[in-house]
């Protein structure tokens, strides 16, 4: 169907070549983690059996080396998404992480009582605490931008909410729970307009296709290495210039300051200023590392895959009695929401597991747009490059099973 060379790139991915519960395994929980393709492994266990040592202290080879590769990663990443510079690259622990820190840095600075941050309805949880948590402590108000039924952002309602008292717009690139793409070019284009800074969630997004956060003209861009084929425990958060010059640190410790005294102490420069203590170094390895691999990859043929995935399964999905879509917008990434009609999610999802199909259920941390459909949950499937047609197949086989075991 598509000239990309699956079987080829899932050799690259050790952890696909394993049996679940008796049967190959079908891995379809990629919006969850991505599985990480033997260079990554490597570029860990290399750095830990040659390099390993503290980074930034300079007073010895291995100190020099991992400092190397670990700046080395940073720039990988800026060229990734083609940040001006690699100072506006902060490493965070990941997409969580980075939202608070502009809630608790930027937040605190910048609202007031009064000030309104918008969200869409369909955000991830970390994408709405963080702003609840700093709106509450500083008399501010979060409110969500409508979204209809198929999962579309409602951009005349979003219009209709803006005015000068909105001082941030936090939105997710793609939705986790139903895949939605949203429109954020006119989002940042609106928001600006009115004044408003604008945080870019990507952590659904990194993985799909090339982001461009000059292009795109976003204030902030978040994403996890996790979800980029990288390791666990690591992220990024992108910043404008002058707005990071601007924002106070978040945490205290090393590495963040250039002078310490009982008298004052004063902050590192960019990225350092909010980066205290040790960093995830080895995870910065492995993260630069995917890089890599996504560069060495046909990553419009990898889209182009994933998108052919979602139209063949979102086909049979709706040529089958007793399923039901959730999230039909027609501007989707490579995620599958639906209910197996009069079952719970989560026991068909142990019903898929036992014939080796990883899927996740629940509410995908987006409860309030599960309240809004009226429903505990969906069951997900997401989509990766390394998949198959015959994963699809394997996934709908196995939801027969389920519905004749369960209804
Ligand atoms: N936002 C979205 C849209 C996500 O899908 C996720 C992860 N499910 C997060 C934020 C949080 O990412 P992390 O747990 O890696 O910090």
């Amino acid at each position: 169907m598509t000239k990309f060379d699956v079987e080829r790139v899932r050799a690259d991915f050790p952890i696909l070549q394993q049996e679940v519960n008796g049967h190959p395994l079908v891995y379809l929980d990629n919006a969850a983690t991505t599985q990480k393709p033997e260079a990554v492994i490597q570029a860990i266990a290399d750095y830990y059996r040659h390099d390993n040592s503290n980074v930034h202290r300079g007073a010895h080879a291995l100190s020099d080396r991992a400092t190397e590769k670990f700046e080395g990663a940073r720039t990988k990443v800026a060229a990734f998404i083609n940040a001006p510079s690699s100072a506006q690259v902060l490493w965070t622990r990941g997409t969580t992480e980075g939202i608070n820190m502009v809630a608790a840095t930027w937040g605190r600075q910048n609202l007031k009582a009064g000030d309104r941050v918008l969200v869409s309805a369909l955000e991830h949880h970390s994408n709405i605490v963080p702003w609840q948590m700093i709106a509450g402590a500083v008399g501010a108000t979060v409110e969500a931008i409508p979204v209809d039924g198929d999962g579309t952002l409602n951009l005349t309602e979003f219009r209709q909410m803006l005015d000068p008292r909105v001082k941030m717009v936090s939105l997710q690139h793609v939705s986790n729970a139903l895949g939605t793409i949203h429109p954020i070019d006119d989002v940042i284009a609106m928001a600006h307009a009115v004044g408003a800074k604008v945080l870019i969630d990507g952590a659904q997004a990194i993985s799909h296709w090339a982001v461009d956060v000059q292009a795109l003209d976003c204030d902030f861009y978040a994403f996890s290495a996790h979800k980029l084929f990288g390791p666990t425990g690591l992220g990024v958060l992108y910043g404008k210039r002058e707005l990071l010059d601007a924002m106070p640190p978040y945490q205290g410790g090393g590495e963040m300051i250039e002078t310490v005294s009982f008298a004052g102490t004063t902050f590192n420069q960019l990225p350092y200023k909010f980066e205290a203590g040790t960093p995830d170094i080895a995870g910065a390895v492995g993260l630069g590392a995917a890089i890599d691999y996504l560069n060495a990859l046909d990553r419009r043929g990898a889209s182009a895959h994933e998108h052919a995935l979602l139209k063949y399964a979102e086909d049979k999905a709706r040529a089958m009695p007793g399923i039901t879509l959730v999230g039909t917008s027609p501007y989707k990434t490579s995620v599958m929401s639906f209910m197996v009609d009069g079952a719970h999610p989560a026991d068909v999802g142990t019903i898929l597991d036992q014939q080796g199909v990883a899927v996740r259920t629940g509410n995908h941390c987006a409860q309030p747009i599960m309240d809004q459909y009226g429903i505990p949950g969906t069951v997900r499937a997401s989509f990766s490059f390394y998949n198959t047609f015959a994963d699809v197949d394997r996934l709908f086989a196995a939801l027969t099973k389920a519905q004749q075991f369960l209804l």
